[in-house]
């Protein structure tokens, strides 16, 4: 009897897992054809100083279009790209796209880029950067990589050693999402990230006056200082979250409430005064 329901549950199961892997097997195919035919673009978010309000820098979001199926979230495609082996060549279009379009705005302009633990994990990556920046002339010290705590999973593949050459280039790096995963504070002593980015959950928890949102926060600035690091909160929608990170000691903010991600050239016009590096 019990077997008998034990195989009931499992064959009303297996079509979901069926239809799921076959979603995943499509939208791998697409990927493919979509790197081929140019239908990913990147969109740029601000990031915004806490104190002065002046952009001081914007992130990169990969965007995909279908040209049946209409956008596809990054949220959906990322981790089948990151299966499929997809990500590093995603990725490093990504990079290339984002950096040479931040050669056009200030120079105390970076730009941000996520980048995948999985990336981390082939050493080609550090070429790949050093590539994209002297292709488009960046200089190192205006590009930001993120990752997320995932990284400190893939203990053993070399990817602390590649972020360790990445900062010896000059270039910064975040802590994605923090307090999401899988934290470690070891690891932040192990590896000088220079900006933990606080993730949106907790900035809707503190404007809301949830108690552990506000300790959380509070906690992470003060850790941030004390090992020499700047705080992003993601996700700042209204002015009440603005005030509440702010007052909360978060340096940088970055949300809907100071813009959502835009094209490239919508980013420029930030900058009106800044004159263009002509091609
Ligand atoms: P993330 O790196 O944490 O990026 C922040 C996400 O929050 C973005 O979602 C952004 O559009 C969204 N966001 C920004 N401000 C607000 C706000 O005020 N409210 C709310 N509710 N959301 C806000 P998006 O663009 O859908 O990207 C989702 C995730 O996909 C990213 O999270 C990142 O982990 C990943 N991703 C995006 N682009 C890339 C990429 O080029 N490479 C890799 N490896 N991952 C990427
Ligand atoms: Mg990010
Ligand atoms: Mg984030
Ligand atoms: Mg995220």
């Amino acid at each position: 009897r019990a077997k008998g329901e034990g195989g009931g549950v499992h064959r009303a199961y297996e079509p979901q897992l069926h239809a799921l892997a076959e979603e995943r097997r499509l939208i791998e195919l697409a990927l493919r054809e979509a790197l081929e035919k140019d239908q990913l673009h990147v969109l740029y978010q601000p990031v915004v100083d806490a104190e002065g309000g002046c952009v001081v820098g914007f992130e990169a979001l990969v965007r995909w279009t279908h040209p049946q199926l209409g956008p596809i979230s990054p949220a959906k495609f990322v981790p089948v790209a990151e299966e499929a082996r997809l990500i590093a060549p995603i990725g490093e279009w990504v990079l290339r796209t984002a950096c040479m379009e931040a050669v056009n705005w200030p120079e105390d302009v970076r730009i941000a880029v996520n980048v995948s633990a999985e990336q981390l994990t082939h050493a080609s990556f550090v070429a790949a950067v050093v590539s994209a920046l002297s292709y488009s002339g960046l200089d190192p010290r205006r590009l930001e990589l993120e990752v997320t705590e995932s990284v400190f999973m893939s203990e053993g593949t070399g990817a602390l050693k590649v972020l360790d050459q990445l900062l010896a280039l000059g270039i910064h790096l975040s802590l994605d999402d923090f307090g999401t995963g899988y934290s470690s504070l070891g690891y932040l002593s192990r590896t000088r990230f220079n900006t933990i980015k606080i993730d949106r959950s907790f900035v809707v928890g503190a404007s809301n006056n949830k108690a552990e949102s506000l300790a959380i926060i509070r906690a992470v600035v003060t850790l941030a200082d004390s090992l020499g690091m700047t705080t992003t909160a993601e996700g700042v929608e209204t002015q009440a979250e603005l005030d509440m990170v702010r007052r909360l000691g978060c340096r940088k903010v970055q949300g809907y409430y100071f813009g959502r991600p835009m094209l490239a050239r919508d980013a420029g016009l930030l900058f009106p005064h800044h004159q263009r590096r002509s091609a």
